[in-house]
């Protein structure tokens, strides 16, 4: 039997290797709808090579235009729509079993609700889901019975080594440390944002590339694995391993280490969720260990990487401090992209967010959704004031 599948988030990193990994399997998989924002070529492309039934274009300018490309281009019978209201629509409609959620950021959080809200099956690459209201999501997704299944290649290492998660002492996350991890503190305050998206080891998207280089996404990483794997903080560890060939590993009370290792590739947990439990090819090669790099591991240095030592305040101070943290992140990473931000400052502009607002965890969506909004223009005012001092 076909599985239909929608993927929030097409026109991305991800969703193209989402795309990639499914179309090694098309007795396996129907592409129901495809979603993007701003990309029409990207889009138009897609539609031109998966033919699915449904697309929506987050942006209503792009989606007008991709309309009329898809008319040349003979492509009338794919229903095409925008908004946010089409995205979460999408992702609930009949013939759609399965939801890959790669939507960057918290523009992901509604349509994958809306996925986990009517029973399908949901891929999780939007870690911001569960940074911002993960009480809230891990709630729905238990009370829906749904499947979710990890495709951060972190969590999806550590799922692969859970087990039923008995015995276990920590997990550890490993971090590449990004392309500065080695450049000297005083030269990151010239940082540019090309430099910033230079992954050593990943193509990425371009705000998890910053999240990357500042560490915030390894900081984002142990939320979100607070959330999965139901472990307090002090039980989540991280540790810099520049090879990005171990992807994560669970410590157990015996001492045994288990880990999950192969070439740094988003198909292969990906494919691992989508074929779970069993395992499909994905197109990634063998590891070669006898010719690869030598494993090398340090500790990370929480001076030059302050967004990691926020992020576990955040998760340690509870409440609503998490959904602040990544709305204030989220606006000094758009800042920076821009060049309105000195790299060095985003650390600053969430920290001064942080300790402006304190919320108690909202026990509802639209509180959550409040405390972002709030979050967003609190880190503005901050954003000024970091944009000034910096020029003058
Ligand atoms: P990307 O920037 O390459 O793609 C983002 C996708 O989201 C695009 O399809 C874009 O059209 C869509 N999008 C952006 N803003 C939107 C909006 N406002 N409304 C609707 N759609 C919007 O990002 P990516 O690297 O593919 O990352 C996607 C998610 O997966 C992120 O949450 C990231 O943290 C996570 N993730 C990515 C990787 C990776 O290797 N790229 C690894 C682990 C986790
Ligand atoms: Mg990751």
């Amino acid at each position: 039997m076909t599985r239909g599948i929608c993927i929030l988030g097409a026109t991305g990193s991800i969703g193209k290797s989402t795309l990639d990994v499914v179309s090694r399997h098309p007795e396996e998989f129907k592409i129901v709808a495809l979603t993007g924002n701003h990309r029409v070529p990207e889009m138009l492309a897609l539609c031109q090579q998966y033919q699915p039934q449904r697309v929506v274009m987050a942006s209503p300018d792009a989606a007008q235009q991709l309309q009329m490309l898809l008319r040349d281009a003979g492509l009338k019978n794919i229903e095409l729509d925008s908004g946010a209201e089409a995205l979460a629509e999408v992702a609930r409609m009949d013939g759609v079993d399965e939801v890959m959620a790669a939507i960057v950021g918290a523009a992901g959080l509604l349509p994958t609700l809306a996925a986990v809200d009517a029973g399908k099956k949901v891929y999780l690459a939007n870690k911001e889901c569960l940074v911002m209201a993960g009480q809230l999501f891990m709630d729905r997704v238990r009370s829906r019975g749904v499947t979710l299944l990890p495709i951060d290649s972190e969590h999806n290492a550590v799922f692969q080594c859970f087990a039923d998660g008995k015995g276990v002492r920590r997990i550890l996350l490993t971090a590449s440390g990004g392309p500065f991890r080695t450049w000297p503190l005083e030269k990151l305050v010239g940082v540019t944002p090309d430099q910033a998206c230079a992954h050593p080891n990943w193509v990425m998207g371009r705000k998890i590339s910053v999240d990357s280089a500042t560490m915030m996404n390894k900081g984002l990483e142990v939320i979100e694995a607070h959330w999965l794997f139901d472990l307090p903080p002090a039980q989540i560890d991280v540790v810099i391993h520049p090879q990005s060939i171990i992807h994560s590993m669970v410590e157990y009370v015996d001492g045994s280490v288990l880990a999950q290792l192969g070439n740094p590739d988003m198909r292969t947990p990906i494919a691992h969720a989508l074929a779970f439990p069993e395992r499909m090819e994905s197109g990634v090669s063998s590891l070669d260990l006898a010719q690869g790099p030598d494993l090398q591991f340090e500790a990370p240095d929480l001076q030059r990487f302050p967004c990691l030592a926020l992020a576990f305040a955040a998760l340690k101070a509870g409440g609503a401090a998490a959904t602040v943290l990544n709305a204030a992140n989220e606006v000094a990473v758009q800042a920076f992209l821009d060049e309105k931000l000195p790299f060095a400052q985003i650390a600053a502009v969430v920290e001064s967010t942080l300790n402006d607002l304190q919320p108690a965890a909202p026990d509802h969506l639209d509180g959550v959704l409040a405390v972002d909004q709030e979050a967003r223009v609190v880190a503005a005012r901050h954003l000024r004031r970091y944009v000034s001092a910096s020029h003058g």
